[in-house]
């Protein structure tokens, strides 16, 4: 059971303003930002970071959207953090999302569903060091 998550606030939310209401969710459910940096990532930086869907069909779609505008990236410490942060987020379609999750809170659609979370103590680590150097962290 690892105690970091890796997330983005996505360029939907960005866009709208949902920065901070968003981070306050995280932080007032226990999370520790570790990491936090705001960025724009250009196309091949988003088909490397998701290169595990490259053949979902909707592969394309995301990467444009995800290179679209500024995110925010955030490397999060709680205990049990990806299983933690994935009930917060709710699920990948905000139509079946739980109520006062943040996607049901401000997710558009399936594709811009406001917040990315990793799905594996490993993957958190491989999307952390995508972002983050180990002198760019703060741990609790
Ligand atoms: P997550 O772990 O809940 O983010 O979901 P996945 O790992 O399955 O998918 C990664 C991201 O791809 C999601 O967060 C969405 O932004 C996007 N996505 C997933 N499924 C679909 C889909 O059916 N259509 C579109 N357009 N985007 C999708």
């Amino acid at each position: 059971m690892g105690n970091i998550t890796f997330t983005m606030i996505k360029p939907c939310a960005v866009s709208e303003e949902h920065t901070g209401e968003i981070l306050s969710l995280i932080n007032k459910d226990g999370f520790h930002f570790v990491a936090m940096k705001m960025l724009h990532i250009s196309k091949s930086q988003a088909e490397k970071f998701y290169a595990v869907h490259s053949e979902r069909p909707f592969y394309k779609d995301l990467v444009e959207f995800m290179s679209s505008g500024p995110i925010v990236a955030a490397i999060l410490q709680k205990e049990n953090a990806v299983v933690e942060f994935r009930k917060l987020i709710g699920n990948t379609n905000p139509a079946q999302a739980d109520e006062g999750t943040i996607r049901k809170l401000f997710a558009k659609s399936v594709q811009e569903n406001a917040v990315h979370g990793s799905d594996s103590d490993e993957n958190a680590e491989i999307e952390a060091s995508f972002f983050f150097s180990q002198i760019e962290r703060f741990y609790k």
